[in-house]
């Protein structure tokens, strides 16, 4: 095991809500620290190159237009095994796959607001750190 960090999104549907709180404390219950965090509104350009991976996706425009539609809050959470373990406590992409307790099983609206990001490998997570993050912000 080693400790990792990964780089988490609360989405426009949960801040809407009002869900911020009761997200960040199933990450803390999970044994995840919040080690940086902003709340921020992306502009569209901003979440194309976020999500740039999904570029040719036929979601592609429904993704960025939700990501921008009202704030997020970006994070970095650290931990033992952080990046699978967030993965673990959010849940499958799709709510109606996720397993019971998990945030996406609570909260996700559709598959398409779904609540929560989460980075899927090391090399992802780095990236999108730096995206949101200067070293100065990440205060463990
Ligand atoms: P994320 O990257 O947001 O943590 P994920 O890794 O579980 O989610 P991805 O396959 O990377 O899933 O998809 C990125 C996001 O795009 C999903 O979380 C969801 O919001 C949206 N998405 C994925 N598939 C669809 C789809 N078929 N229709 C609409 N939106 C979708
Ligand atoms: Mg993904």
């Amino acid at each position: 095991m080693a400790t990792e960090r990964t780089l988490s999104i609360i989405k426009p549907d949960a801040t809407k809500r009002n869900l911020t709180g009761i997200i960040n404390s199933k990450f803390e219950a999970a044994g995840l620290r919040i080690v940086a965090q902003k709340r921020i509104q992306m502009t569209k350009a901003q979440a194309g190159v976020f999500y740039a991976v999904h570029k040719e996706r036929p979601f592609f425009d429904e993704l960025t237009t939700f990501m921008t539609s009202e704030p997020v809050v970006v994070q970095v959470l650290e931990g033992e095994d952080a990046i699978l373990k967030n993965r673990e406590v959010m849940g499958a992409t799709n709510p109606a796959e996720a397993a019971d307790g998990t945030i996406r099983k609570e909260f996700a609206l559709s598959l398409g607001e779904n609540s929560v990001h989460g980075s899927d490998a090391p090399e992802t997570a780095a990236v999108e750190i730096a995206y949101f993050f200067s070293g100065l912000e990440l205060v463990g």
